[in-house]
């Protein structure tokens, strides 16, 4: 969002939990739905970079995390957006709805139809059991010689740390195998 003014009520991050969070993490994991009583991450990067909205506004982001593969429609979207913008000028004093001049959402469609991402899953494979260390997505193909992968869904897995990792380690990987082919017999 682009909003006029100032919003001094919020720090550069905000983590909104709920007293009874587990509804919320029931709704990702167990049995996925969209959360009745949604925890949410709120960034505001203007609080410390004035390079990132015009003079005279700030920038803000928001977060809810939610499972993957739900039904996806303008409504739910409309409706969040208003749960959330009224839950922030509730608990913060920041009533945002007024002195907007920018929004855009992006949730599970665009993931869907930009990137072709399974169930529109914003992260990649989830890190359970059969998907973790060496269950994961290897970084060289075994059906294609000299077809390598990298980033959230190999290994190590999801998170900006371990995607640089995962391009560690398909250059070292296609190292490998590169000099494996020049030193091999002929
Ligand atoms: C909202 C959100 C918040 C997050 N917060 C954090 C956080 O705080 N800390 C953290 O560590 N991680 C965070 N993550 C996770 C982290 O961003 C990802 O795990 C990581 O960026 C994945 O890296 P990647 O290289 O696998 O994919 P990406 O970073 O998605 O890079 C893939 C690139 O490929 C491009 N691309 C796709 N298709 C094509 C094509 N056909 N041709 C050419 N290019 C193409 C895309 O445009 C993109 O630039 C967050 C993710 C999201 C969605």
């Amino acid at each position: 969002m682009g909003v006029e003014g100032d919003v001094d009520e919020l720090e550069h991050h905000t983590l909104v939990l709920r007293e009874d969070w587990d509804p919320h993490f029931d709704q990702i994991f167990d049995e996925p739905a969209w959360p009745e009583d949604p925890a949410y991450y709120l960034c505001v990067p203007s609080e410390t970079d004035d390079d990132v909205a015009p003079e005279g506004h700030s920038n803000l982001f928001v977060l809810v995390p939610v499972a993957a593969g739900l039904e996806d429609t303008e409504e739910l979207r409309s409706e969040y957006r208003d749960l959330i913008l009224e839950d922030i000028a509730e608990n913060t004093g920041a009533d945002l709805r007024d002195r907007m001049v920018f929004e855009e959402m992006f949730s599970m469609s665009e993931f869907t139809e930009r990137y072709n991402s399974y169930q529109g899953t914003a992260l990649g494979l989830a890190h359970t059991l059969s998907q973790t260390a060496l269950f994961r997505p290897p970084h060289s193909s075994d059906a294609v010689d000299g077809l390598y992968f990298t980033g959230s869904n190999t290994t190590p897995g999801i998170g900006v740390p371990m995607c640089l990792i995962s391009g560690q380690l398909t250059a070292e990987a296609m190292a490998e195998e590169e000099e494996q082919t020049r030193t091999r017999p002929i």
